[in-house]
């Protein structure tokens, strides 16, 4: 695998929900373009065989199994990237779960806990624990959280899935705001209907349902996680070098229309 002309040739980046979908394929891709990478995710297998495939592709990657919503192993995912890569330059926090289900007034409590722990705490539990490391280092950092065309419209996802994914736009820009004079840059992408294993309970091969999930996107398709990959390719890299605060749409123009 040659890294020599890699967007992020060197560089440390830390992906949370790496074992499947849209962090798998940010693993590869960041591998492939010359990132270390961490990869964090609770299933301890999914991740080990993925990053001995990276291994095995010549690319670097280290596995760190943790749970978003706990912060001594977000913590212990943090220290092992330092410790091994020496530095944390860019993180992916795309971790994420639970887009359909019931109506408002049906949802039960455990329900609205486990949206919000995973895709808000989760993505809080990592930033105030990425963030010191980078403040550490003179070059700064960028961070890229995963949003949703949920996080600012109400798109047929559970209530407080939508509300989860506006409040990941609220940490983003609340976080890109102080410490932006740092050098850290933090970015989230709103990002439409994509081919993973989140969609496919609800992929019956019917184009109705195609036609259902992918909403209001004037591409009218599914993406490929790699098409999300490549938009936090970009975030984490140093050529979006002016570009923070932003909600950056990854959603085959649904937010167009
Ligand atoms: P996915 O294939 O189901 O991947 C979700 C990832 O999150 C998995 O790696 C899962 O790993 C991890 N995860 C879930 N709970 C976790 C926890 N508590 N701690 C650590 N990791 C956890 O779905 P995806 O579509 O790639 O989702 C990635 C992100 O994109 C999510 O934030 C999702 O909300 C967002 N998104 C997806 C779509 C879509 O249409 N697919 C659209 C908009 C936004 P483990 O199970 O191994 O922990």
């Amino acid at each position: 695998m040659s890294h020599i002309t890699g967007a992020l040739q060197g560089r440390t980046v830390m992906i949370t929900g790496a074992s499947s979908g849209i962090g798998a394929a940010a693993a590869k891709l960041f591998a492939r373009e010359g990132a270390a990478v961490v990869l964090v995710a609770r299933r301890k297998d999914t991740l080990r065989e993925l990053a001995e495939a990276i291994l095995g592709d010549g690319g670097r990657a280290l596995a760190v199994p943790g749970d978003v919503r706990i912060p001594e192993e977000v913590g212990e995912a943090v220290a092992r990237t330092v410790e091994e890569f020496g530095a944390l330059d860019a993180a992916f926090n795309n971790a994420g779960a639970g887009a359909f289900g019931p109506v408002l007034h049906e949802l039960d409590e455990d329900a609205y806990d486990t949206v919000m722990d995973v895709n808000v705490r989760g993505v809080w539990n990592c930033m105030r624990q990425q963030i010191p490391v980078m403040l550490r280092q003179e070059h700064g950092g960028a961070i890229v959280n995963t949003s949703s065309v949920a996080g600012h419209s109400a798109t047929g996802a559970t209530a407080p899935y939508i509300a989860a994914k506006h409040a990941v736009l609220g940490l983003t820009r609340a976080a890109a705001a102080e410490y932006g004079a740092a050098g850290i840059r933090v970015n989230a992408l709103t990002v439409g209907a994509t081919r993973t294993p989140q969609l496919e309970p609800y992929l019956d091969g019917t184009p109705e349902t195609v036609e259902r999930l992918t909403g209001r996107a004037v591409q009218k398709r599914l993406a490929d996680p790699e098409e999300i990959a490549q938009a936090a390719l970009w975030l984490c890299s140093g050529r979006a070098s002016f570009v923070t605060g932003g909600a950056v749409a990854v959603d085959g123009g649904w937010s167009a229309v």
